[in-house]
């Protein structure tokens, strides 16, 4: 029987991972809503029982009715933040070798070591580059570069191994997921 339950935020974010007892006491006191539960899909479902005695299938994902604020947490920057944000790919060419970073605004120009500003480059796009600004460079960006939020109370192996398939429709993608 699965003990460890996904928590939503009302607007569907993943929130944190509580054990079963406790989901199903959130399901009881009307504060959340089972999103999915165990068998579902194969029809072989398990009850479990809340303190009124009533049961309910065994959740594997509950959303709280109400919406949670919680501090976002920005990622400190690091050159291997940035090459995991950017999957390790050049974000002008696509090349996934001979990695740099590139200040995509030049420190010349007043460019900063932030999220937003730097992007993974290969050494050869980066010399095309040089100090010049993006719209001199001839160059365009994959994607705009922007700061990772990382959830801190959802562990490292519940983004990398979420120990169900249903958690992984909620939880970031390791591309997405940067863990410091
Ligand atoms: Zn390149």
């Amino acid at each position: 029987m699965a003990r460890e339950v996904l928590v939503l935020n009302s607007d569907y974010e993943p929130l944190n991972i509580c054990h079963l007892h406790r989901a199903i006491k959130l399901v009881y006191k009307d504060k959340a809503d089972i999103l999915h539960y165990l068998g579902e899909e194969d029809s072989n479902v398990e009850c479990v029982y809340d303190a009124s005695g009533l049961d309910h299938p065994v959740p594997l994902v509950i959303r709280l009715r109400f919406q949670i604020k919680r501090p976002r947490i920005a990622a400190r920057v690091s050159r291997r933040g940035i090459y995991v944000r950017d999957n390790y790919k050049c974000q002008y060419c696509g090349s996934p070798s001979d990695l740099t970073l590139d200040h995509v605004v030049p420190k010349r120009l007043g460019g900063k070591d932030t999220w937003e500003n730097l992007v993974t480059c290969c050494k050869k796009c980066n010399s095309k580059k040089s100090d010049k600004p993006l719209d001199k460079s001839g160059l365009i960006l994959n994607k705009i570069p922007k700061a990772p939020i990382y959830n801190t109370s959802l562990g490292f192996k519940y983004i990398y191994g979420a120990s169900n398939e249903v958690w992984k429709w909620y939880l970031p993608s390791d591309e997405e997921a940067i863990v410091w």
